[in-house]
């Protein structure tokens, strides 16, 4: 009680008698508390300022008055308020919240604490009441409850600390075909797929929300018929003023159309790999046709190159100038189409033929390059000595070659090519560059140049196959390489092309 403890603590500050009459005054000036004495059969005794204040009647007008006056009818004819001196007596108080009823008849939703006061006998002298107007707060709470009720998008739902279901908002209803009355009191695990609930997830799930304070995450829920809806869940644990957790509330949203679009997307993607393997697939087999193809053109083309040559040697006197001309495009045709067949046979090895990769001297490739492409005037070469990439010195030395005829090739008539070949360390990279003065190449083609049969000129005007660049490209691919250029047209170009080094 109260008024022992305050008198008892303050005796060593002022005389009990003071200490009692402050303590009087301070229970009649406060407003917002109904606090007064009862006899002990429950006559009401005293009446301060908050009393008068939440339940409307003045002292004279309530003093002597039993206290059951306060209650409604009900609770009246339930014999409630003697219920109430009853369990005080026996448990030491009596706490509740519940309706109340004014003066004017009106209910107001009362917090109601009473206490027995006993003399130092244990002989009862009387009861203690503390009453407060909890009218305010029941209804915030109303209209917060109204709001989530009103609530359909959301399943909103509240949780004991073991999980069974406390509330169940309209929501909760329409998402998972549970009805209030159906739900209420079961364990939240029934909304979990079966195969989730063998592996504890349910629980883990209130483990995570107990220690974190929340739990968020997404999965397959079960519907009260069965079916399954993808779930965007937030769990979080409510707490009373000392810590410990009273329940959870769980929002949860029905996202499966989300869920069903991204697998749609996922889907797609996979057949979209699964086209572009396909079509690889498909390049592949093309690519081996061109190579049998150009492989069995070589013998009938070199038996009309042959003839064509016997019958030049042989006939030429006898042929008109006419006859002359037609042999001889025939001849020159032989020619054109025995460098086709070579490039694409040689296209062919390149993307087909195993490349056993190995540190190989980029030296020895450009020099071997260089031999192979024969002698020329204005040719510089730069190679940083002992330079070793991780390669195929075959390949490496053809995609130079192919780089070093183009830079000499492509060049206005009269004008002298000069051309620059390096080859330098770039750390855990080699870099090869083959560097010309000639006509350059605008932006818009320096993509292009590297596909099969992609030329920028006409046949009279530089010849050539259109599959050298192409070669380049599939070449240092295959070592795990890459190329570019630098180039404008009319300033010349630099193509180059980077290999790993060994490590
Ligand atoms: P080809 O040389 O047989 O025509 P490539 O595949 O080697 O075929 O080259 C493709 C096209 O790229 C050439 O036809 C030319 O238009 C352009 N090209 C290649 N190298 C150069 C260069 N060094 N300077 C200017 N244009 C070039």
């Amino acid at each position: 009680m109260a008024e022992p403890a305050a008198s008892k603590q303050t005796s060593a500050l002022m005389a009990p008698e003071t200490a009692e009459r402050l303590f009087r005054y301070l229970v009649d000036a406060v407003k917002d508390y109904a606090i007064f004495l009862l006899t002990p059969e429950g006559l009401i005794a005293s009446w301060n300022a908050g009393a008068q204040h939440i339940k409307g009647y003045q002292p004279e007008e309530i003093i002597g008055e039993h206290f059951r006056i306060f209650y409604t009818e009900k609770d009246k004819l339930a014999k409630k308020p003697e219920a109430e001196l009853q369990i005080a007596l026996q448990t030491g108080e009596f706490k509740e919240e519940g309706w109340r009823v004014r003066k004017d008849g009106s209910r107001f939703w009362a917090s109601v604490l009473l206490t027995p006061i006993r003399d130092e006998h244990g002989r009862v002298l009387g009861f203690g009441k503390i009453t407060r107007d909890l009218s305010e707060r029941r209804a915030a709470e109303a209209r917060y409850r109204l709001l989530i009720e009103g609530v359909t998008d959301y399943a909103i739902y509240s949780l004991d600390p073991q999980g069974n279901i406390t509330s169940w908002n309209s929501g909760a209803q329409r998402i998972k075909g549970y009805t209030l009355n159906e739900i209420i009191g079961k364990n939240f695990s029934l909304f979990y797929t079966p195969e989730d609930r063998e592996m504890g997830i349910p629980q883990q799930v209130l483990e995570t929300a107990r220690e974190l304070g929340h739990f968020a995450g997404e999965g397959w829920r079960m519907r009260k018929d069965g079916s399954r809806f993808w779930a965007s869940v937030v769990v979080t644990a409510m707490r009373d003023e000392e810590g410990t957790v009273t329940g959870f509330s769980k929002v949860t949203r029905d996202v499966t159309e989300r869920q069903i679009m991204l697998e749609k997307i996922h889907e797609h993607s996979r057949e979209l790999e699964v086209q572009m393997a396909a079509r690889e697939q498909s390049n592949a087999e093309l690519e081996a046709f061109a190579y049998s193809v150009s492989h069995d053109l070589r013998a009938p083309l070199r038996a009309i190159a042959g003839f064509g040559d016997a019958l030049k040697e042989e006939y030429a006197a006898k042929l008109d100038p006419n006859g002359n001309d037609y042999l001889n495009e025939i001849l020159d045709a032989t020619r054109r189409m025995n460098a086709l067949v070579q490039d694409l046979l040689e296209y062919g090895r390149v993307s087909r033929i195993n490349i056993p990769l190995e540190p190989v001297s980029v030296g020895d490739a450009v020099h071997e390059a260089l031999k192979r492409v024969g002698d020329r005037q204005n040719l510089t070469v730069d190679v940083t000595p002992d330079l070793k990439a991780y390669g195929h010195l075959p390949t490496l030395t053809q995609v130079i070659i192919n780089l070093v005829d183009n830079a000499f090739k492509f060049h206005e008539t009269g004008a002298i090519p000069k051309v620059h070949v390096r080859a330098e360390d770039k750390g855990d990279r080699v870099r090869v560059s083959v560097q010309d003065n000639g006509i350059g190449i605008a932006p818009a083609h320096q993509e292009r140049i590297f596909q099969v049969f992609e030329r920028l000129h006409e046949r009279e005007k530089y010849s050539g196959t259109g599959i050298g660049l192409a070669i380049v490209k599939r070449g240092v691919t295959r070592m795990n390489g890459k190329f570019g250029l630098q180039s404008e047209p009319g300033k010349g170009s630099t193509f180059w092309f980077e290999l790993p080094k060994p490590k």
